[in-house]
């Protein structure tokens, strides 16, 4: 054949400048383009060798990756090429509408590359000029020398070339340097060729002899040709299993357990799973799971091809009926892939199942770890629920675990109020509330340990699902309110009461975007005298507001606690007894006056009764707000006289302080102060 020169066969008036600038992002995938071609060739070969279809040996087949000062070189000794395959594969790259379609994903490589079978042509992303040494294992082929500068003009020509199988001699453009150095290309093999099934070798091994590295004559090859998902699970050891975990991973924790995946129907997907301790940021655990084709690697984020809780899981997947050259949001809407996800989360709750039927203490031990994925998956998989509901566990305080059924059990009879609703207790720091779960163990009382990253965000849902239930932290009101077992009526006297939370009122301290509301009750003598609750809507919408955008509303809001104080108590009797004796006759004369006061505005609110606005006469109005005005500034007049006994009150001002202590609000000068009044009191 005499020297060839043609016109590569695109439509576009030059294709070289669209694969250059608008595959940009994603220049290194060349490197994976070239090699999988090699595998192919290879793979090829070895077929048709089986079939008998082969003379001569096979010989060796390792894939060579090559590296010189201005070229890659990646050579093969599969089938080759013959100048007419040359011509139909490479040089007529056919296809219509390219300008069009180039335009429209310029931002995807993939797709692109995918569309066109423009696999060998990612290598000008990189070049300045490739050429192809290639002699096909036919009889008789002449080996042929291919040439492009980039340009869509080429020379074709025979040459010399002794064994069968193909060069790709990439020159490497001026600002695509970094592949030329080995550190990186060393990585990009390692990304993408860490699988493929024929060796694949990058160099020779090196030794440290004298005080330096020097090649031995040992390939280095960069690949594992067996990977473990590739294998039959019952073949397979737990050992194996962690030890390709740690090959995948070698930072990570031993994982807590693996699925190994095998379908051939209606989709041949094979890979593993695993399930990794997770230790704290759950964004930075995500995308670990790794898409292959065919061994070979596409990406690694699966976001629309795993149920989005399972992208915290590591792992393989490996699918060639996974379209992977398509755009993400196109990927989403494939059956194939709908159909792959819905199959991977029965595959993980089955698993989970039969770990659990199989050994319960296992499970239990690997519960604490395991709770996040499945309150991921509750919180993002509606239908996850039902297919885990049976081994949902739940631990308490104690540290047992319960399934939701023996929980019920152990709970229904002394945790329902008068309403039927069952009252499932929690506590979300077993320190932080230490009190409060004794207080409720006292009463035989159990308190779930609730102190996962996920574990306050699924109370609401389980609240649907449960039906009649309600998840209360134990700290969000007294003991007695928490689980109401009747309507109490407070027998406390309203004069009383308004002294009771004058005085205390007027102790609590001011703490930036907190707001405390004093409420008297009478919760019976053996309960704590004063308690600080949070109520559970109000610190729960606070919680989600943390986790979840959109609610920084809830955020922003000050924090509202109240303060319950117990009007049975003898020590809060004796404040209650204290208060009136030395405030009798200051309050004597204002409460004198609050009475009459009182009456007089409601005898002018019963005149208005009734009336519209226009025919309430004008002094009335005038009257009624003026009483108003006075009643409040005597209820003010009142408060202060308590508030100024409620200073010099020792007890008020301990029992305060204690119940900050309680639930960690008494810091800095009030704690000394506090400590300081303990050890007079003492
Ligand atoms: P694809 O691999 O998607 O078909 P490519 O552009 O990568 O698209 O390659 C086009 C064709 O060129 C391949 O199908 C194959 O027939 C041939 N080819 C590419 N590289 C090699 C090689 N190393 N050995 C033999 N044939 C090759």
């Amino acid at each position: 054949m005499s020297k060839q020169k043609g016109t590569i066969g695109v439509t576009t008036e030059n294709i070289f400048p669209v694969i250059k600038k608008f595959l940009y992002s994603d220049h290194e995938i060349f490197l994976r383009e070239i090699v999988s071609n090699a595998v192919d060739a290879t793979q090829k070969l070895k077929t048709l060798s089986s079939k008998g279809l082969l003379n001569g040996e096979l010989g060796d087949l390792t894939v060579r990756v090559k590296l010189d000062k201005k070229t890659i070189t990646v050579s093969d000794r599969g089938i080759g090429m013959t100048a007419d395959e040359i011509d139909k594969y490479i040089n007529q790259i056919a296809f219509s509408g390219a300008n069009e379609f180039l335009e429209k994903y310029k931002d995807d490589a993939n797709a692109i590359i995918g569309h066109f079978g423009l696999g060998f042509y990612s290598s000008f992303m990189v070049s300045k000029k490739v050429e192809i040494i290639t002699k096909s294992y036919q009889e008789g082929s002449k080996a042929i020398r291919w040439s492009c500068d980039g340009s869509p003009e080429f020379t074709m020509e025979e040459c010399d070339r002794e064994d069968r199988g193909t060069d790709i001699i990439m020159h490497i453009d001026d600002d695509c340097k970094e592949y030329l150095q080995e550190n990186e290309l060393d990585k990009l093999l390692k990304k993408y060729c860490q699988f493929l099934p024929v060796p694949i070798a990058f160099g020779k091994k090196k030794e440290w002899k004298d005080g330096k590295n020097v090649e031995t004559d040992e390939d280095n090859i960069i690949n594992n040709t067996e990977p473990l998902w590739t294998k039959t699970p019952s073949d397979v050891t737990d050992e194996d299993y962690r030890k390709f975990y740690r090959e995948l991973y070698p930072m990570s924790d031993e994982p807590l357990f693996w699925i190994h995946l095998n379908v051939d129907f209606p989709f041949h997907l094979t890979g593993i799973l695993y399930f990794p301790k997770i230790k704290s940021n759950l964004e930075l655990q995500k995308n670990k799971i790794r898409l292959y084709c065919n061994q070979v690697f596409v990406t690694d984020s699966v976001e629309g091809i795993v149920p989005d809780f399972l992208t915290l899981l590591h792992g393989i997947i490996d699918s060639p009926d996974i379209p992977l050259n398509v755009s993400r949001s196109y990927l989403q809407s494939d059956a194939n892939v709908r159909k792959i996800s819905g199959y991977i989360l029965k595959k993980v709750a089955d698993r989970l199942s039969s770990i659990f039927k199989k050994d319960r203490s296992d499970f239990e031990s690997k519960w604490d770890d395991l709770k996040i994925f499945i309150n991921y998956g509750l919180l993002t998989e509606e239908e996850l629920y039902d297919k885990v509901s049976k081994i949902l566990l739940f631990k308490d305080t104690d540290g047992k675990y319960f399934t939701h059924d023996e929980y019920k059990t152990l709970i229904s009879d002394n945790q329902t109020d008068k309403d039927k609703q069952l009252i499932y207790l929690y506590a979300n720091d077993k320190d932080a509330q230490y009190s409060f779960i004794s207080n409720a163990n006292d009463r035989g009382y159990n308190v779930l340990l609730m102190d996962g990253q996920l574990d306050v965000a699924v109370i609401g849902m389980l609240e649907q699902k449960f039906g009649k239930s309600r998840f209360m932290r134990v700290d969000s009101d007294s003991i007695d309110s928490l689980i109401a077992k009747e309507d109490r009526k407070n027998d406390t006297d309203s004069s009383d009461v308004r002294m009771l939370s004058s005085v205390f009122k007027s102790r609590m301290p001011q703490i930036d975007k907190v707001e405390f509301h004093v409420e008297v009750k009478s919760l019976g003598e053996t309960s704590q005298p004063v308690i600080i609750t949070q109520s559970e809507y109000m610190r729960r919408m606070k919680e989600m507001a943390d986790i979840q955008a959109g609610m920084s509303f809830y955020g922003d809001m000050p924090s509202m606690y109240s303060v319950i104080v117990n009007s049975d108590h003898p020590i809060i009797a004796r404040i209650s007894g204290d208060a009136d004796s030395s405030c009798s006759a200051k309050v004597a004369p204002i409460a004198a006056e609050l009475s009459s006061l009182r009456s007089r505005a409601a005898e002018l609110r019963k005149e208005k009764e009734g009336k519209k606005d226009d025919e309430v006469p004008e002094s009335v109005k005038t009257e009624l707000s003026d009483t108003e005005k006075a009643i409040s500034e005597k209820e003010g007049d009142e408060e202060k006289v308590y508030a100024d006994f409620a200073q010099d009150c020792k007890i008020a001002n301990e029992l305060v302080d204690l119940a900050l202590l309680q639930v960690g609000m008494l810091k800095g000068k009030a704690l000394d102060a506090f400590i300081r009044r303990s050890i007079e009191l003492i």
